[in-house]
């Protein structure tokens, strides 16, 4: 399965999030530690956004090839800073379509969102939750896949403006609903705030002082990492990290 994380803190480059690290973002896309749920490797694209100003919108790089075949995201890493970050490698779910608009992150506004799992059932069971959306976003979908379907249903939400840990929460309960067990591993970030949803993969959390991880897997050996549970909710702003059941 996907791996993803998010980070907020003092600006970094991006090779210091994505490459650097003994099991970092580009070494998982290979060597993951953890793929609990299918999947060997996640080869099938990547995409990174962040911010490269307080008050901007973010950018994003998505191509849909492995990320050690890409050279240009190498030297775009050892040159672009930013204080948040976004980034992810896909394994697809067979039959999911590979393309760049596949790859996470999907954005709007200054919003990004990343989902590591898979709806089960896909797509029929979740054909009355889609049905809810207004047609045009249906027919703007990133890409015909479960991912880009949890992102529009995120982003209805939040365009209502519901709070953004309510928004994956509810859609995290309305397709495990319809779709039981699905694994729903959502992450989403304005630049200034992260939540998260942990449902039926793994993801850790390490805090300091002035900056903030939450990823897939740890990245390094550092102690702090600490692994979220199941079924919770993580909502964080630097300083501050809430974890709360789903249910
Ligand atoms: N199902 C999603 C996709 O195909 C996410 C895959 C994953 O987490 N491995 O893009």
């Amino acid at each position: 399965m996907c791996r993803h994380l998010a980070y907020l803190g003092p600006p970094v480059t991006l090779a210091e999030l994505l490459f650097d690290p003994p099991y970092s973002l580009f070494r998982q896309s290979w060597a993951p530690r953890d793929m609990r749920g299918g999947g060997t490797i996640n080869a099938d694209g990547f995409g990174v956004g962040w911010y490269p100003d307080d008050a901007g919108e973010p950018v994003r790089y998505r191509r849909a090839q492995p990320i050690w075949s890409d050279p240009t995201i190498a030297e775009l890493a050892g040159v672009t800073r930013a204080g948040a970050v976004l980034a992810a490698v896909r394994s697809a779910t067979v039959g999911m379509a590979v393309l760049d608009n596949a790859a996470a992150p999907f954005a709007e506004g200054r919003w990004l969102f990343s989902h590591n799992g898979v709806i089960r059932g896909w797509p029929d069971a979740v054909v009355p939750i889609a049905a809810e959306l207004p047609v045009r976003d249906l027919l703007t979908l990133d890409a015909a896949t479960d991912s880009a379907l949890l992102w529009a249903l995120v982003r209805h939400r939040l365009r209502s403006g519901a709070d953004p840990g309510e928004a994956l929460a509810e859609v995290a309960r309305a397709v495990t609903a319809a779709a039981p067990d699905s694994r729903l591993n959502m992450l989403l970030t304005d630049g200034r705030a992260v939540a998260a949803t942990v449902l039926g993969h793994a993801l850790s959390l390490r805090e300091t002082p002035s900056g903030l991880l939450l990823a897939s897997e740890p990245h390094d050996d550092d102690p702090g990492w600490r692994s979220v549970p199941d079924a919770h909710l993580v909502t964080a702003t630097v300083g501050r990290a809430r974890l709360r059941p789903l249910w």
